[in-house]
């Protein structure tokens, strides 16, 4: 937050000393205080007046705006951004993957790229990775085209759209067709800013303005949020390295650092409009990501090079404070029926990954449970008291598990030898069974063991 909670009580009613209460805290500071942490809504204090009340939702109000591009489950957010470097606490929207697609690109080009947008999905660790949305280029300067190419996209795919033309009434016309989708508009220019204010005023739409170089981009953000327009993004113009990176880390710092609000906006970069080398692209991407774009256009997507790029966001923009986990859940592995040995495992994503791909090579049918434990490892979940006898079992007795067997047989693992026998009290219908200490000897123990029970 941009304002302290000592600073915020100077500014209520009374200098911070009313203490009236009336907004269910016990003091006035108590109150500035939950107001910084986003704790509570100004309004809470009927006593703030209107010129405070602006003043302090200004400066509460994060430095980098978060601008949403696109309507319902597909919208894209970015922004909102807190922080300069990463460790320090952690990015929070990742930067939205855009795929190029110009109306004068053959037909069957146009239609292979939205295939592989809509079709290049990739499973990991849990979550699926993927490209966010396509940018529709006027390059033909064919109105029709471009008009066409949009009415084309739009009942394919209900990704968020980034219009691109410098011919503004083209842009327009665009925006006219798809408007309810809430496009991205590019470029708004001080050529063309007053226009492009009238048709967003009158049918909203994210705007990215661009400006040749990070000075002049200030004028038309304030212009923009003077017309009440704040979604925002920003290109400074810079197509090389070097510049790119300068220019995004000027105006990240300008944002974070003196809480700059002109340029306290997400930006867009173009690794497409850079290079025509593939391979260059792709790593001119790699860098945006790292270095703070909110938006990335790419010329074109294959699973060879995006899926590279998504794992990098996605560790990027990964909470290092918190552990990547799975869902709390009963997961098949090799088509198991009732008959099949049931596991247990804690939901840290590396440990279910090893857990459930050496059960996956012991080619023994089975169903893996596996509890909610703050996203720690077995042993380490155990030590937390994450994993003991008393929060195995009321798991087990929801987690359907007992309807999908007709044994009651439970394998631990061999590191938590120990939960045996307080399992065993806590479950007593079932059979407790220590496994191996370690997963690499599932696909030799498993078999076995399963071997054993049928004889
Ligand atoms: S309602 Fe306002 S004046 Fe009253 S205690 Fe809360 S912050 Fe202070």
């Amino acid at each position: 937050m941009a304002i302290k909670g000592t600073d915020i009580v100077k500014k209520l009613p009374e200098g911070g000393k009313k203490n009236c209460k009336e907004c269910g805290l016990p003091t006035c500071f108590a109150f500035a205080m939950k107001l910084a942490s986003g704790g509570i809504a100004i309004d809470k204090c009927p006593y703030i007046s209107p010129e405070v009340k602006i003043e302090l939702e200004d400066a509460l109000s994060p430095p980098i705006k978060p601008v949403t591009v696109g309507t319902g489950v597909s919208a894209l957010t970015v922004g909102d951004e807190q922080v300069l470097y990463r460790h320090e606490k952690t990015f929070i929207h990742q930067p939205g993957m855009a795929v190029l697609i110009s109306d004068d690109e053959p037909a069957d080009v146009v239609e292979a790229k939205i295939k592989k947008l809509k079709e290049l999905h990739f499973g990991w660790v849990g979550k699926v990775l993927k490209a966010d949305m396509l940018a529709l280029r006027h390059a033909s300067g064919d109105r029709a085209a471009y008009a066409a190419l949009v009415k084309k996209v739009l009942p394919v795919t209900d990704c968020p759209l980034m219009l691109i033309s410098d011919d503004t009434d083209a842009l327009l016309e665009a925006h006219n067709l798809c408007a309810e989708r809430k496009p991205l508009l590019y470029p708004v220019t001080a050529q063309n800013l007053e226009k492009i204010i009238s048709a967003v005023q009158a049918r909203p739409a994210a705007v990215a303005v661009k400006a040749a170089g990070v000075e002049s981009l200030v004028p038309l953000t304030n212009r923009l949020k003077e017309a009440g327009l704040e979604d925002i993004l920003l290109d400074p113009g810079s197509r090389n390295l070097q510049s790119a990176i300068r220019d995004q880390t000027l105006i990240r710092r300008a944002a974070l650092k003196q809480v700059f609000r002109p340029l306290g906006y997400p930006t867009v970069a173009f690794p497409c409009f850079m290079t025509a080398d593939r391979q260059r692209e792709i790593l001119l991407a790699s860098i945006f990501i790292i270095k703070y774009a909110g938006i990335i256009v790419l010329s074109d997507i294959d699973e060879h090079s995006l899926l590279p790029l998504l794992v990098q966001r996605m560790n990027i923009y990964t909470d290092p404070r918190i552990p990547m986990s799975m869902e709390e859940k009963v997961y098949p592995i090799n088509n198991p029926d009732a008959s099949s040995p049931v596991l247990i495992t804690t939901n840290w994503a590396l440990t279910y990954f090893i857990v459930s791909s050496e059960i996956e090579s012991s080619k023994v049918p089975s169903w893996l449970c596996v509890k909610e434990a703050g996203g720690l490892g077995v042993l380490t979940a155990w030590a937390a008291g994450k994993f003991s006898g008393d929060n195995i079992a009321p798991f087990i007795k929801k987690c359907s598990i007992e309807s999908k067997v007709n044994h009651r047989r439970l394998i631990i693992p061999g590191k938590v030898a120990r939960i045996r026998h307080e399992l065993t009290e806590a479950l007593p219908d079932w059979d407790i069974i220590v496994g191996p200490r370690e997963a690499n000897e599932i696909p030799s123990y498993l078999p076995g063991l399963v071997k054993s029970w049928k004889n």
